[in-house]
């Protein structure tokens, strides 16, 4: 939807900054009760939701143009989500995530895009991933793994390592420990190897809405070749693209988080736990299988206002408020590891912080990227808990480098790691 189309939701906007917080019956503390780091690190309402849409008005009225404070305004928006969760709950039916996307497109259509960015589009389109890697070592992360290479065979289950995953060294175990789980369980999983590409969402979250729509249609191309009905990725941001948007171009596949499909094969017993896991954990929801993890639903409606006044939709506009976000698998999962205990911080499920990766922030603003993380670590030390576990690599590998800039001997874990250890 155009920027301008949002015009009417810029003047709705009440100013009311609901949006800076999660809503005021989910605070436990005040250490712990903002929900934007944005605005919480730059400490200007202008980085908020509420600072955004006023920074979109002027900009579609013509009354400002865009400078570097304009760029920074819009892009140090992590499109977490938090802020579009806060003012559903807490004021009105507004589409701040909506709208500052839509803010994101326009600025790179206008070429306004970050110089950090446009390295990582150029990089996509010479390699195809998002690390600036050469796409020949996609596939390392499998090798010596007996799994079948959908590129070449077909296969109705494939698992998406996704780029992160494909090529951190250091979390590359967690994608080994999810397929050998899998194929232990008897599911029949293949993956693409070195012909995988990237899902998109990266640089969708970062304004590249063409670049996106491209490997979204490269990748459903590849699946309907291969045959596959079923993705498992690790990645959340891979999930939330091949489940909320890949919809939006046409594609019908089951999309499964891996922490569903492990769920889901632990309660049918096809995996036993037989090791302890001595540990007590918390667990951190990942914006994009959360509150962005809820499926599309369609909608070709409009908007209307009774009496001039009261804004309604028809039909009835799906409302994404987080409620119906992956929570529960992940924590049913460490419940059921003999040992774990978990014990949960002050903002979770749809009221979750982020970890400060996303939006194409940990690439251009590395520092504010680290306080986000490094905040999470705050409010996880404060559980008690010895580890903190996601189910995200983009996450894991935020909290896991500033752990290490903080001195914290916090312990990050992918969920996967701590299933493989118990079975
Ligand atoms: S909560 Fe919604 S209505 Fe209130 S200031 Fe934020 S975006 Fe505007
Ligand atoms: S999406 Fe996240 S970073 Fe962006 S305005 Fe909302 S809460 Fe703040």
């Amino acid at each position: 939807m155009p920027l301008e189309d949002f015009a009417a939701e810029m003047d709705r906007c009440s100013q009311c900054s609901y949006c800076k917080w999660i809503p005021f019956d989910q605070v436990r503390s005040w250490r712990f009760a903002k929900n934007c780091p944005s605005v919480s690190y730059y400490n200007f309402n202008s980085y908020s939701a509420r600072g955004r849409y006023a920074v979109a008005r002027s900009l579609i009225r013509g009354q400002s143009g865009y400078s570097d404070t304009v760029r920074d305004i819009v892009f140090t928006c992590m499109t977490c989500g938090s802020c579009d969760v806060s003012c559903k709950v807490c004021r009105y039916n507004l589409e701040p995530l909506e709208m500052v996307r839509e803010l994101k497109f326009r600025l790179v259509e206008d070429g306004q895009g970050l110089e950090a960015h446009r390295a990582i589009i150029q990089s996509l389109d010479r390699e195809q991933n998002t690390m600036q890697r050469p796409r020949s070592g996609r596939g390392d992360w499998a090798d010596g793994l007996d799994v079948r290479r959908l590129a070449s065979e077909k296969g109705k289950v494939l698992f998406h390592a996704g780029c992160r995953l494909s090529y951190d060294e250091d979390l590359q175990q967690s994608a080994r420990a999810a397929v050998d789980l899998f194929r232990k369980a008897g599911v029949d999983v293949g993956i693409m190897g070195e012909q995988e590409m990237c899902c998109g969402g990266r640089i969708y979250a970062m304004g590249y809405r063409e670049e996106f729509a491209r490997f979204a249609r490269a990748n459903m191309a590849a699946w309907a070749r291969a045959g596959v009905e079923t993705i498992v990725t690790s990645c959340a941001d891979g999930y939330h693209a091949f489940k909320r948007l890949y919809p939006q171009l046409g594609s019908g596949v089951q999309v499964l988080h891996t922490v569903e499909f492990l769920a889901r094969l632990i309660q049918e017993k096809k995996i036993v736990f037989r090791l302890e896991v001595p540990m007590t954990v918390t667990y951190h929801d990942p914006c994009h299988l959360g509150r962005q993890g809820e499926p599309y639903v369609p909608w070709d409606g409009v908007e209307k206002k009774i009496k001039g006044q009261i804004v309604v939709y028809e039909p009835e506009r799906p409302r994404y408020n987080g409620a119906w976000g992956v929570y529960d698998p992940p924590r049913e999962i460490l419940r059921s590891i003999p040992g774990v205990e978990l014990v949960e911080m002050e903002r979770i499920r749809e009221y979750s912080w982020c970890c400060g990766a996303g939006g194409g922030v940990r690439e251009a603003y590395p520092e504010y990227s680290q306080w986000t993380a490094g905040e999470r670590i705050s409010e996880a030390i404060a559980t008690g808990a010895e580890a903190l576990v996601t189910a995200c690599p983009w996450c894991e590998r935020n909290f896991q480098d500033a752990a290490g800039t903080m001195g914290e001997p916090m312990q990050v874990y992918d969920l996967v790691e701590l299933v493989q250890k118990a079975v």
